[in-house]
């Protein structure tokens, strides 16, 4: 119980510079806690897309509070962070080592991650952003431990329908199967720990669609779908993306390697 007792202490003393709650009264109260908006930083560049209905999605979630900016200053100063949650629609070639400093210095803190649709294919050739995002997209032919890979492949104006397969998930809880009018994606590689929470049917659309795992301190959410405005105003999509982004930041759910840690006695 002293132990718990301490551990509380440490949690409130650290939560602030984690997620940024800040003031007495929130700290430890959850109903407090919960009626506060999660601040999210969406993460864009090295890809175009449709930008108002894109910022739309996320001013139509009642528990968000979007920052939207580039991804060459969205690493910038680590220290000043003050986002719960970042949302990756990004696709750049490339990412400096400063930057990767400072995103994994920030995914130590346990700052929340959700990826959407290309930011499966950012910072290519950075193996480490493999493990956090969870898959590895191959814009070209390519080799690992000796087996061939083949360029990964995509397919637009696709009807598909995604299925959640874990309905008790808080990702996709209160979805049922829903379809979908968008990109597909075929062909990457997943990592071996993630957790498959949605799957698509569709004939040129990789099953794998969405999933969650933990990446260092940071719960990470992937989410196969988002190319265009048709997801965007999508009702299902929205409320996806929304529990995605409340999952991702603690507010939801249990965080699998505290859970196995806390079984242990
Ligand atoms: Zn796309």
């Amino acid at each position: 119980m002293k132990i718990r007792v301490a551990l509380l202490a440490l949690l409130v003393s650290v939560l602030p510079c984690v997620s940024g709650v800040a003031g007495d009264d929130t700290v430890g109260n959850p109903s407090a806690a919960a009626a506060q908006k999660v601040r999210v930083l969406v993460v864009t560049g090295g890809h175009g897309y449709d930008e108002e209905p894109f910022e739309g999605l996320f001013r139509s979630m009642p528990s968000v509070e979007a920052t939207f900016k580039p991804v060459n200053r969205a690493f910038r100063d680590p220290d000043k962070w003050q986002w719960d949650v970042m949302v990756l629609y990004h696709m750049p070639p490339t990412i400096s080592e400063q930057d990767q400093a400072a995103l994994l210095s920030l995914l130590d803190r346990g700052v929340g991650v959700v990826g959407l649709h290309h930011a499966i294919a950012a910072w290519n050739k950075w193996p480490e952003y493999w493990k956090i995002i969870g898959a590895r997209y191959f814009l070209e032919d390519a080799e690992e431990d000796g087996k061939p890979w083949p360029r990964s492949t995509y397919q637009h104006d696709a009807d598909i329908i995604y299925r959640p397969v874990k309905p008790e998930h808080p990702v996709t809880a209160g979805l049922d199967a829903f379809t979908l009018h968008d990109e597909t994606y075929k062909g990457y590689r997943m990592e071996p720990d993630v957790e498959v929470i949605l799957e698509a049917e569709h004939e040129a659309a990789q099953r794998e669609a969405g999933w969650v795992h933990q990446y260092r301190k940071s719960r990470v959410c992937y989410i196969q779908p988002g190319h265009g405005p048709s997801c965007f105003g999508d009702a299902n999509y929205r409320k996806l993306v929304e529990q995605a982004i409340l999952w991702a930041a603690g507010r939801t759910g249990s965080n699998p390697k505290e859970e196995a840690r806390t079984g242990e006695k």
